[in-house]
């Protein structure tokens, strides 16, 4: 009988019982006053900080593949992705939204799967689920979230903040989430590792807040290294020069690339590691390690700022070469 209501699908439940198994799995919180069950959510944050927003969505096909991931999975890394942008401003994550665009074939049971995983991700960084939109989708499955942060306005680590000479800086380590999806794409067999930080990635939220009026300006690395590296770079006017024997590289990422060496720029290239980058004055080394320590984050030193534009990768060989910046595109062909 249990497993029989396990493979109920949603055109059987409908969708004002799903919204009802959305609010069972919440608990409550100070911050909102009137959460899901009316028209609008009532929510509030710290008196003297502004409200950042941020928007994702993720679309079945574009952005994931339901073979390659658990809807748990994809409930996490839903949660995971929009909490990564609160994290690159240095601000705090208060409040979420959840948009869903789902097939009515879809099963209850893997639907709720992801609302539990989306849920715990959020719930961990202290934001709680206040409200959202259900609808059925004709065709995959697309997700949408809203999430609310807030922080002080004048430490807020804006993508135009860099000054010339400021060191650049990146954390944990980069394309083991690139080369994974590589791999998926190849139909190979992908190291659990890079599989994890594909599938599992996580919002450096700790080091986030504590760059907060450190850190002269700072991204999350979702479209690669060099292409975000790039969107500081514009915002701020100025060029770079990084040194690529410095990018931070797992130890199973090394182990893949000895093998795949012509695959070493998927690592500068790559996207979705979900790491911090950002730049700060050399003055502020001793706060910026400090900031690290704290977060109990790795962070690496992989290059300065220049007035020049463009952007300059040392590489292993000891060529020079400018690069023009570039990530993923959706729009390009
Ligand atoms: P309305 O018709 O006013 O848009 P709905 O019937 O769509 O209201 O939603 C009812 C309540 O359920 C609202 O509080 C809404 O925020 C919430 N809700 C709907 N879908 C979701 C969802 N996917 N996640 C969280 N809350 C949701
Ligand atoms: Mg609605």
């Amino acid at each position: 009988m249990a497993d029989e209501n396990k493979a109920d699908k949603l055109s059987t439940l409908g969708e004002f019982a799903f919204i009802d198994t959305i609010s069972a799995r919440l608990d409550g919180s100070a911050d909102v006053l009137l959460g899901i069950g009316d028209d609008c959510a009532a929510t509030t944050i710290p008196a003297g900080e502004v409200l950042l927003t941020s928007k994702d969505l993720l679309i079945e096909d574009v952005h994931f593949k339901r073979e390659w991931c658990s809807m748990s999975e994809l409930g996490h890394k839903s949660a995971a992705v929009n909490l990564s942008d609160i994290a690159a401003m240095g601000g705090k994550p208060r409040h979420c939204f959840l948009g869903l665009g789902l097939p009515p074939q879809c099963r209850v049971d893997e639907v709720d799967a992801f609302i539990a995983a989306f849920i715990a991700t959020m719930s961990a960084a202290g934001c709680q689920l206040a409200g959202g939109d259900t609808c059925a989708s004709r065709a995959g499955l697309l997700i949408s979230v809203t999430v609310h942060g807030s922080g002080v306005a004048s430490r807020l680590c804006r993508r135009d903040g860099a000054a010339v000479g400021d060191d650049i800086y990146v954390s944990g380590t980069i394309g083991d989430s690139a080369v994974a999806l590589y791999l998926l794409q190849h139909e190979q067999a992908v190291p659990p590792h890079l599989l994890r930080r594909h599938h599992r990635p996580e919002a450096r939220l700790a080091l986030g807040a504590q760059l907060a009026g450190v850190a002269s300006a700072m991204i999350d690395v979702s479209d690669g290294l060099c292409a975000d590296l790039g969107h500081i770079l514009r915002r701020s006017r100025l060029g770079a020069e990084i040194d690529s024997s410095l990018v931070p590289l797992s130890q199973p990422l090394r182990a893949w690339l000895e093998q795949h060496p012509e695959q070493r720029q998927l690592a500068l290239n790559g996207g979705e590691d979900y790491e911090l980058l950002f730049t700060a004055a050399p003055a502020a080394r001793a706060a910026v390690q400090q900031a690290a320590a704290t977060a109990h984050t790795p962070i690496s030193r992989i290059g300065t700022t220049t007035a020049t534009p463009g952007l300059t990768i040392l590489t292993a060989a000891g060529v020079s070469r400018r690069d023009n910046p570039t990530g993923f595109n959706h729009f390009a062909r």
